[in-house]
Formats: structure tokens, C-alpha cells, sequence
């Protein structure tokens, strides 16, 4: 059982993707109201080798020689990939391994940093956020750890920019009555403009999220606030699903069993099934988007049951 590679999953925007998730569950810079994991358990900004890159370079060779050929590596997963303080050995080793593109996903809260920076360097593609136009805003949204300030996490991605040559795309992902309006998209533009990423991917909650008071954006609204981004902003496109159950089929019959005995939080079944949580998760969406599992909020935390 792999620990730290899942997938390839389907990406909406990376096609299909083989996942290197790096660091323990939930442990991240921020605690967005939306994140699809829950609630954040360890919020640090605090570096520190949190997964041995011997193995995880390992486990990716591996899998690339069992599958065919994945459209990217991603560096994503259940927490902020830049705590890692071997992010830049670990990206380093993946490219000597394999010729296949290697992304890195991050909120982009620590690119301040010189070392977090470099460390992105050898990334082919890097996928950094920005959901708030304004310091009050990020901290509803993202409720970030309490030293990372919004100029000085906006001020690391526009540095980032300056000094990185290969792709960048900025998701922007707004939220139902807080930042989809006019007036908070016209803020976020102005850091944007500044910024000038190569995309701006405008996305909104679609599974169960981390706070229920997290609404989505209907897409023709959604659709309407990209005009506002202007040339190079779009808005991400959901993968066809009949794809996605061709990658599921596998483990469905598992979970459905699991879920037909009790209501299940996503670290039970995570657990019981021995899956990655970010691959369940896939898994678990799929399922409910077809109406074969319904969940319920209890106590802050996501319980996912059959439906009968
Ligand atoms: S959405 Fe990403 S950045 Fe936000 S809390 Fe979840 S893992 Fe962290």
C-alpha cells in the first residue's frame, strides 16, 4: 500500500494526475472555510521534513512503471506541500526519475520565503491560490496562522512571478454571499493584475466543505465574474464524470459495504479501506454526486452514509 502516491486521479485541469502527497493529513498554513477536508488539526507555518523524500521518490517510480503515463506529478494532497523543508530534493529527484511534467499545488502562504521559493523552481507548473482581495477577508476565508499576513502572502506570489519562468495558474476560489461580488472580485483583480499569472482559475465549492456556512457560486454568476479577470482567467470546467467512475470502479463496492453498516467520518473509511484521505475523498464525491451516499455535519466533522 502505497503511503504517499495515489491515483493517477482525474484533474479538472491536469487531466490525469498521479499524486504525491507530502506532508500529514491536515497540516497546513490555513484553515479555508471550504477546504474539503475538514477542519485543520495543525495549522503551523513551522518547516520541517514531514515525509521521507527516499521513499516518496520511491513510491513515485513505482507507480509510473505500473501505469501508463500520466499527464502531470502533482504535488497536492491533505495539507501545504511547501512545509516540507526538502520540497526542492524531493522535485529534483522526481525529474531525474521521470520526463512526465511535475506540478506543485500550494496556497501560496509561505512563497515569501526565499528557500520556499527555490524549492519551487524545479517545478514545470505551480498552481499557487488567492481567494481574498483584502486582510480581513483572507482571514475569514483562509483563516490563516496568525504571522502570515495577506501583503506580505500576496507580495511572495508576485516575487514568485518575477523570478519563475515556466507556468504559473492562479485559482481563485470564490465563495456564495462573501466574496462573489463585484466589489471583492474587483479587489482580488487588482492583485491579480499585479501578479500577472499566465492563468486565473476561478473555482467554488463543489463537495462537502470544512464549514457549512461555505456556499457555492452558481456558474453563470461564475462565468460573469471571469469576464471581470479579463483575457486568460477561466473557469474551471468539471471532468466527465464517466471517466472518473472508470478510475473509481475499483473501490466502490468497498466503500458502499463499509458505508452500508455505519455512517463513516472520512478518516473511518480512510482507515478501514486503507485509502490516501485526498483519493477517497474523489471516491466519496463521485458516489454522493450520483446519489448512492448522502452525508450529514455532526460536531464539526463530515459522515458519509449510504442512502437508502
Ligand atoms: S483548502 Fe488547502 S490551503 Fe485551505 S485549509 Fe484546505 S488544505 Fe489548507
Amino acid at each position: 500500500m502505497a503511503a504517499f502516491v495515489y491515483g493517477p486521479v482525474p484533474s479538472r485541469r491536469l487531466g490525469r494526475s498521479l499524486g504525491v502527497d507530502i506532508v500529514p493529513f491536515k497540516t497546513c498554513t490555513y484553515d479555508c472555510i471550504y477546504c474539503q477536508l475538514g477542519r485543520t488539526t495543525n495549522k503551523t507555518v513551522q518547516g520541517a521534513s514531514l515525509s521521507p523524500v527516499d521513499r516518496v521518490v520511491r513510491e513515485v517510480e513505482e507507480r509510473l512503471q505500473r501505469i501508463p503515463r500520466p499527464d502531470y506529478v502533482t504535488i497536492s494532497g491533505s495539507g501545504e506541500g511547501t512545509l516540507h523543508a526538502d520540497l526542492g530534493d524531493l522535485v529534483a529527484r522526481i525529474k531525474r526519475i521521470t520526463d512526465v511534467p511535475v506540478a506543485i499545488v500550494t496556497n501560496g502562504s509561505l512563497l515569501f520565503r526565499t528557500e520556499v521559493r527555490e524549492a519551487c523552481f524545479g517545478a514545470d507548473l505551480v498552481i499557487p491560490s488567492l481567494d481574498a482581495g483584502d486582510d480581513s477577508m483572507f482571514r475569514y476565508v483562509n483563516r490563516p496562522h496568525e504571522s502570515v499576513a495577506f501583503d506580505q502572502m500576496v507580495q511572495g506570489i508576485a516575487d514568485f512571478r518575477k523570478e519563475y519562468n515556466k507556468e504559473i495558474w492562479l485559482e481563485v476560489f470564490l465563495l456564495g454571499g462573501v466574496t462573489a461580488t463585484t466589489a471583492e472580485v474587483l479587489k482580488i483583480k487588482e492583485h491579480t493584475d499585479r501578479i500577472q499569472p499566465d492563468k486565473i482559475q476561478l473555482n467554488t465549492v463543489a463537495r462537502p466543505a470544512a464549514e457549512e456556512f461555505a456556499f457555492p457560486v452558481g456558474r453563470d454568476e461564475l462565468e460573469q465574474f471571469c469576464k471581470l479577470f479579463g483575457k486568460g482567467a477561466e473557469v474551471i470546467a468539471s471532468f466527465a464524470p464517466h471517466r472518473q467512475m472508470e478510475e473509481f470502479k475499483a473501490r466502490r463496492d468497498d466503500i458502499m459495504a463499509l458505508l452500508a453498516r455505519r455512517p463513516c467520518s472520512l478518516d473511518d473509511v480512510a482507515n478501514g479501506l486503507m485509502l490516501n484521505r485526498s483519493q477517497l475523498l474523489k471516491h466519496l464525491n463521485d458516489l454522493a454526486s450520483q446519489g448512492l451516499i448522502k452525508y450529514t455535519y455532526r460536531d464539526g466533522h463530515v459522515y458519509y452514509m449510504r442512502e437508502s
